[in-house]
């Protein structure tokens, strides 16, 4: 390619992302969010210029991105339950595959609501490890009167939480620690949460750098928040109550296990988008 002008036409800033390998999908979303434009815009104005220093953003997030960071971490923003949230390399990036999760603690909230002498009663949930606070923003927004606790370890974890309940105008109540540590003599009527889960030395790390490693790996196994998680639960569960948990593909039996030896009843699972027995379940027998 010749060289280039330093203030690009958006044919020839796509025509760079290109020619750096990104996906046209990728190129057309990256390049309407840096100008604010729809795709359909971008195609009937190819002669049109950037401005040089919208060129250089351009160039700075066309590296970025060869260099393998998530675009949701060059955007500040991913889509997540219908909710647009911020993102920041402080939180993991929210997977679809996580929607399954929400899903089914959407479905269980329905059917506790619907055992209540009163279905307009609030029920407590809390979401450990929240991160970006996906899970508990999209359960505040979708389930209903709900009281929303969300924990994380980290600081910088809880700031993204609070920013991102304040731009959507929802409640949650952010509580820093781990898992269920800071929640002592607390009960809820559902815990969730999408752990760190993949063992130490795992090869799909290596596509992964880019994200806080305190939200992907536990123990050489892969186990060891999962097993923590179990543990603690039924302490903090009210009788009927449900822990709903994420793992990995190959986690379902493991973690099945860790549920039955914690007392949990009704033990099952939920597969993801791809058919991966992504999520476990488990009830604290009502008496
Ligand atoms: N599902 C994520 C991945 O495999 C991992 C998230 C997690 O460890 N909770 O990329």
């Amino acid at each position: 390619m010749p060289p280039l002008p330093v203030d690009l036409t958006i044919r020839e800033a796509l025509d760079l992302a290109r020619a750096q390998g990104l996906e046209r999908v990728d190129a057309h979303l990256t390049l309407g969010h840096l100008l604010q434009r729809q795709r359909a815009w971008l195609l009937a104005h190819d002669d049109e210029r950037l401005g040089a220093q919208q060129s250089d953003r351009w160039r700075d997030w066309l590296a970025r991105r060869v260099a393998g960071e998530p675009l949701a971490y060059i955007l500040g923003e991913k889509e997540f339950f219908g909710l647009h949230l911020r993102v920041s390399p402080q939180v993991l990036v929210p997977r679809p595959d996580t929607e399954t999760l929400v899903d089914w603690a959407l479905d269980i909230v329905r059917e506790l609501r619907t055992q209540r002498p009163h279905p307009d009663a609030p029920l407590s949930v809390v979401d450990l490890g929240t991160g970006s606070g996906a899970i508990a923003l999209a359960l505040a927004a979708h389930g209903g009167p709900l009281q929303v606790t969300a924990t994380d370890a980290s600081e910088g974890a809880l700031n993204t939480v609070l920013a991102n309940a304040q731009a959507l105008g929802l409640t949650v109540r952010c509580v820093a620690g781990h898992w269920l540590s800071p929640l002592a003599g607390e009960r809820f009527d559902l815990i969730v949460s999408n752990p760190p889960y993949i063992a130490e030395g795992d090869p799909h790390l290596a596509a992964l750098t880019h994200e806080p490693i305190s939200a992907l790996t536990a123990g050489a196994d892969g186990l060891a928040d999962l097993r923590t998680l179990c543990r603690q639960a039924p302490d903090h569960l009210h009788p009927g109550g449900w822990l709903v948990l994420e793992h990995g593909w190959d986690q379902a039996a493991p973690v099945a296990q860790l549920m039955h030896d914690a007392g949990l009843t009704a033990v099952g699972h939920r597969r993801d988008l791809g058919g991966v027995l992504r999520c476990t379940a488990g009830k604290l027998p009502e008496t």
